[in-house]
């Protein structure tokens, strides 16, 4: 790795999960001069337990039961660190924070006792993070993200106020940058009310890439548990391999369209500033990794393929449909309204079909009972879940010859459902049968890739 580029460095939370996997992250930072800003998550399984407390009606005694399996999560760090006291006290009072928010009675009611629960993840990977790097000679010191990462109040799911984030960092952050390391939560930041927000799972890599641009850094690196953004989730086939580059609007299509590996905003401030941002494993930094730039020398129409899990498909139909002006504008409106992201959309004469996103453990739930009374109201709506969404990224499908039959032709056992192909050039996208969705990915990447 380069030296003397400003460098943010983004850690996941297998990366932060204990004191052994910090250890190899304290390495990283420790090997290369450029890295000022770290920005960690929460220890693998801690924001988990958190979203568990923040929704879920339980006894007490349950509540006691999570709470100590993140303290377990804590202190086996901290007894790896030899039990600094200052560390040791400061763990305390986010603990005792912790203990008041999940037991308060408002908890499962109001999106800021949330928030600042959630926010406590991070709060307590940072402070540990920081001594891991002192011990190992490195000047860092934990600095609270809040006082830069201004965000609307929309909890669970805040979004960024980029010039107050730019003002706060360059004041705030510049200039410590010269001789300590700032580790900072990922994730969180606050309202210009002060109070805690979240930025909606994965959010990490959003805030790092956020900080690289408020900074005006020349990279920003993501530290992960694989070895960069592969064909396709490693998880699904062994088949799938590390791609040594990608173009900004790739690995946005990618990321939007549910490569995990980074968060769905992740691009944006990088694409905006042109920061180079790098994916590596901390476990093996050895291996390289995926390197993301504006132009690739190489940019192939097929790049990788995505899948994204629990994809909910409405359809709403009204028999006024038929030449009915307005209907669409009245069904998006109350999307709108209900701040729902679409993501495929289909279309006929009586029926209007989209896709909605509802992920296990999702801050807010998507699609609630208010938007369907709503819709219902109207026309007829039919919710169907049990759906993946899959979708082949790559460019210009459109204008090379075979490009989609190749595709359907490799997977034409399987039935699929609302093909979107055509709105952009640069992917296709359709939903199959949960069940079968594994499938599906590892025959396509084996026809488009092996
Ligand atoms: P972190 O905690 O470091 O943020 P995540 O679990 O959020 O890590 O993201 C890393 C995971 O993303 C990998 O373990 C992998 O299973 C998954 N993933 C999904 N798609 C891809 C892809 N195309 N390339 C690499 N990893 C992917
Ligand atoms: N800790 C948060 C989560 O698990 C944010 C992150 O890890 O990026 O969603
Ligand atoms: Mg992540």
């Amino acid at each position: 790795m380069e030296n003397s580029v400003l460098t943010v460095a983004k850690f996941g939370g297998t990366s932060v999960a204990n004191h052994d996997a910090m250890s190899k992250c304290a390495a990283i930072v420790a090997a290369d001069n450029g890295i000022r800003v770290v920005v960690v998550s929460a220890s693998a399984g801690v924001t988990n337990l958190l979203v568990e407390l923040a929704h879920t009606a339980m006894t007490p005694q349950q509540r006691d039961g999570l709470i100590e399996q993140v303290k377990g999560i804590q202190f086996a760090i901290l007894a790896d660190l030899g039990q600094p006291k200052d560390v040791a006290d400061k763990l305390d009072t986010l603990l005792m924070q912790l203990e008041e928010l999940a037991h308060h009675e408002e908890l499962l009611h109001q999106g800021e006792l949330k928030d600042a629960l959630l926010s406590l993840g991070e709060r307590m990977s940072s402070l540990l993070f920081s001594e891991v790097l002192n011990q190992r000679g490195v000047t860092a010191r934990n600095f609270d993200v809040r006082k830069v990462l201004r965000t609307d109040s929309e909890f669970g799911q805040a979004a960024p106020q980029l010039q107050s984030i730019a003002d706060a960092a360059q004041s705030l952050m510049t200039p410590e940058l010269a001789d300590t390391v700032l580790v900072t939560q990922g994730f969180v930041g606050a309202d210009d009310q002060g109070r805690t927000t979240t930025l909606g799972r994965g959010g990490s890599d959003f805030t790092a890439a956020l900080l690289a641009e408020a900074l005006h850094a020349d990279v920003c690196q993501i530290w992960t548990d694989v070895v960069g953004v592969y064909t396709t989730d490693p998880r699904i086939t062994a088949a799938a391999r590390p791609l040594p580059e990608l173009s900004f609007e790739e690995a946005a299509e990618m990321a939007n369209f549910g490569a995990k590996v980074l968060h769905p905003a992740t691009m944006e401030p990088a694409l905006r500033q042109d920061i180079k941002v790098f994916v590596g494993s901390s476990r093996e930094p050895e291996k390289g990794g995926t390197w993301i730039m504006k132009d690739c020398t190489h940019e192939p129409p097929y790049r990788a393929i995505t899948r994204r899990k629990e994809q909910v498909m409405v359809t709403v139909k009204t028999p006024q449909m038929v030449h009915a002006q307005g209907f669409l504008q009245s069904v998006f409106t109350i999307i709108a309204k209900h701040n729902l992201s679409v993501d495929l959309v289909t279309t006929s004469e009586i029926a209007v079909s989209f896709t909605l996103d509802n992920p296990a453990n999702s801050v807010s739930e998507r699609l609630n009972r208010e938007t369907l009374q709503e819709l219902r109201e109207f026309c007829e709506v039919e919710v169907e879940s049990g759906y993946d969404l899959i979708t082949v990224v790559g460019n210009n499908m459109h204008s090379a010859a075979g490009v989609s039959s190749k595709i359907f032709a490799s997977i034409n056992a399987f039935n699929l459902r609302m093909i979107c192909y055509g709105a952009n050039p640069h992917n296709m996208s359709f939903l199959v049968d949960e069940k079968t969705s594994g499938e599906v990915v590892t025959v396509l990447h084996r026809a488009l890739f092996e």
